[in-house]
């Protein structure tokens, strides 16, 4: 193996566990080298239950059948849960801001995890992303309310005037969080109080017939 460009001068199997952290996202060379240290001096087991944990995300998890979200069966325990309000669906771009959403306590409807948003410059399309599931969900007429909860920035906001072209010809109501988010920001790092607001606060998309995004 390549002599570690961020630990040249740790052992092999040291730069190796280094290495595995700084490719997480947020995690850059020195905390990779703390958080490695850290794992060094960690007895045994705790270490055990910690790759174990690791493995066991991999082995267990798969997306909702239905939403899309994260799931240790086919239905995820949102889906799955028949107290929630089945004529409402939140859209959303990432499973963790589904983790945001219910933290706020406001909303008792149903999900629907897109995987990411239309950006052409990372080359994403519509095609990318579970968009054709949703508008199967919505075949039945059951739903009466799609709440378009994509972060407030370019894409998001893109990604949300393609819904509203996508849906609204099934006269189904579509909604977008309220304004008060931190333009730019994402869901996932939206306080509580803030995100609560946003959602009580929701209102329609307007239509825009003469937008130039044709549907799929
Ligand atoms: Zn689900």
């Amino acid at each position: 193996m390549a002599p570690s460009e961020i630990a040249p001068s740790a052992a092999p199997t040291v730069a190796r566990l280094i290495e595995a952290f700084h490719r997480l996202p947020g995690i850059g060379p020195k905390i990779a080298q703390r958080l490695t240290y850290h794992l060094i001096r960690m007895p045994q087991e705790e270490a055990e239950e910690f790759a174990a944990a690791i493995l066991g995300v991999k082995d267990k998890v798969v997306l909702c059948e239905t939403c899309a979200n994260l799931s240790e069966s086919q239905e995820c325990v949102i889906c799955s849960d028949l107290q929630r309000d089945r004529t409402k669906i939140c859209v959303v771009e990432e499973p963790l801001d589904v983790v945001a959403i219910e933290r706020a306590h406001v909303y008792s409807g149903l999900y629907h995890v897109l995987h990411g948003v239309i950006s052409p410059v990372n080359g994403i399309g519509p095609n990318d992303l579970k968009l054709r599931e949703l508008l199967e969900r919505l075949r039945d007429g059951s739903v009466t309310e799609v709440i378009v909860a994509t972060n407030p920035n370019l894409e998001g906001e893109a990604t949300a005037m393609y819904i509203q072209q996508l849906i609204g010809p099934l006269g189904v109501s579509i909604t977008r969080l309220a304004r008060g988010l931190p333009s730019g920001s994402d869901i996932e790092y939206a306080d509580d109080s803030t995100l609560a607001h946003a959602l009580e606060s929701r209102s329609e998309i307007s239509s825009r017939p003469d937008d130039p995004i044709s549907g799929p």
